[in-house]
């Protein structure tokens, strides 16, 4: 039955039509709420829009909705999170799964949904790689070959590899400090095709004296998770949970310069995971020894949330925090998340201890930490918040940061129902680039009209976007910061050659 969660079905109990059940499930809900008919007119999302037609043709005696018009439904929705209902946003991915389950993903698909394998080829022989995407049959070819949009630019592969930079730094033996420390999770894109963002986050958390970790990683999970290919992407999040939950025992917090990576880790991760068998044993074990006295098992749940760094993040937990629950309200849940297949415990340790890097910053500004001096930078900038940075309701921790920096004036630009329609690697595939283009025109033409100097966002999916759309130089905002921090120095060592 389309109730059962998902990761509890082994081959022979899914039921032939499990995807069509899976999606009419969340066509039924949509449709008896009826919220998003009209919260998502005018925004980006194309997913509400057609569900809505096409549930009304069918009210209206019209043709049912076909199994094809289901897939392609699902297909319109690339998780930006806008809509209000965490369980629909999973009921829309396991959809998805059970179709890829049933039906497989076309082999070109399964190349370039590997985004970390596309970046460690392409990055061995950076230039042997820029010169086929360079030359139009070759990359004509390729593009035919793996199901691209011909009119798709692709990143080219920087030549100098952040991997060997770090290393020849040190930064993948976990320093034995007792001050401030992170683990970076980089992310694919950072690590693979802009390795100056990798770079411009070490060198700002450095300066700021906070001692740096560059963990075993894999790719997040977001490009094969939007594309329906559970069995991978469960396997590269047990990696990194166990990874990350390793470095938090070690008292590191996690930090994610992409927004991507880091809703996933704070967010998907985290749905469900307190009502997990493991934690719902912890709770009963802690009941037990405070005789049922729940604001005593509270406030040892929330010590348990702080464990290792003497801290949790509890932002994007959206009131959900474990420790405000009743006993009767752990009795009545169970874990429903996305990822409930992977134990809840290490789940909510990573996400306990998840920062993005600008809410991190923000913080050190706010305990009085973060270093001010920083160089002008002349520059308007017109900053974009990515759907994944907004959904982590950490408020506007880059346009505060930018903030800082002398003569850089920042806009901010897009609403919460803006999304650039990349959507990963969607935006790439010929039969979604088009409609990605429509679902960016709503921000691009904003942008446009602000006439910057710069953009600035700190999704490197957007970035991809902005540079097939947008003819603006795109910049993470850590980069600018770097570049303040870097325009002092230079500024200072000026005058001191002067006098
Ligand atoms: S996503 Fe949630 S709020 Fe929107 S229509 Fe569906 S059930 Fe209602
Ligand atoms: S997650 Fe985004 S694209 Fe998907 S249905 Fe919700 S608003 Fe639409």
């Amino acid at each position: 039955m389309s109730d059962t969660p998902i990761h509890s079905k082994t081959a022979s109990t899914v039921r032939s039509d499990d995807a069509e059940m899976r999606t009419r499930k969340v066509i039924n809900r949509c449709n008896g709420c009826g919220h998003c008919r009209e919260l998502m007119v005018d925004t980006s999302c194309l997913f509400m829009p057609q569900l809505y037609r096409l549930v009304d043709r069918e009210q209206a005696g019209g043709a049912p909705i076909s199994s094809a018009e289901m897939k392609q439904l699902l297909d319109l929705c690339n998780t930006c999170g806008i809509c209000p209902c965490t369980p629909v946003h999973t009921w829309i991915r396991e959809a998805k799964d059970a179709f890829v389950g049933r039906e497989g993903l076309p082999p070109g698909l399964r190349l370039i949904e590997n985004v970390q394998l596309m970046g460690r080829l392409g990055g061995a022989l950076p230039r042997l790689a820029n010169l086929a995407l360079g030359n139009g049959t070759v990359a004509k070819g390729l593009k035919r070959v793996i199901g691209i949009h011909p009119e798709r630019k692709l990143p080219l592969f920087p030549q100098d590899s952040f991997t060997a930079w770090a290393k020849a730094r040190g930064l993948m033996h976990m320093p034995k400090t007792g001050g401030r420390k992170v683990a970076y999770f980089a992310g694919c894109t950072a690590r693979y095709y802009f390795p100056e963002v990798a770079k411009a986050t070490v060198e700002v958390l450095q300066r700021n004296g906070v001692a740096v970790y560059l963990p075993e990683q894999k790719c997040c999970g977001m490009p094969t998770m939007l594309e329906g290919d559970r069995e991978f992407t469960f396997d590269l999040a047990r990696f990194n949970v166990a990874e990350l939950a390793r470095c938090v025992s070690a008292g590191f917090d996690i930090v994610c310069s992409c927004p991507t990576c880091g809703y996933l880790l704070k967010s998907v991760l985290r749905e469900g995971a307190q009502f997990s068998e493991e934690y719902r044993a912890l709770v009963q074990q802690l009941a037990h020894q405070a005789k049922g006295d729940f604001d005593q098992v509270s406030a040892r749940l929330a010590a348990e949330d702080a464990a290792f760094t003497g801290r949790a993040n509890t932002a994007s937990t959206h009131g959900r925090n474990a420790s405000m629950l009743s006993l009767t309200q752990w009795k009545m849940f169970s874990d429903q998340g996305y990822f409930a297949g992977i134990g809840g415990a290490n789940r909510l340790r990573v996400a306990n201890h998840t920062y993005d890097l600008g809410e991190y910053l923000w913080e050190l500004h706010e305990a009085g930490q973060l270093k001010l001096e920083l160089g002008a930078v002349p520059a308007q900038v017109a900053y974009f918040a990515p759907c994944h940075q907004r959904q982590q309701d950490i408020g506007q921790p880059w346009v505060n940061l930018l903030g800082l920096v002398p003569e850089a004036q920042t806009e901010r630009i897009g609403d919460a129902f803006d999304c650039c329609g990349l959507g990963g690697i969607m935006g790439f595939k010929k039969d979604f680039h088009e409609t990605s283009l429509t679902i960016g025109t709503r921000l691009t033409d904003k942008i446009k009209a602000a006439a910057p100097g710069r953009v600035a966002t700190d999704c490197l999916s957007c970035r991809l976007q902005f540079q097939q759309m947008l003819p603006y130089e795109v910049f993470h905002p850590v980069e600018i910061l770097r570049e303040a921090y870097r325009n002092f120095l230079t500024k200072t060592s000026a005058n001191v050659s002067e006098r």
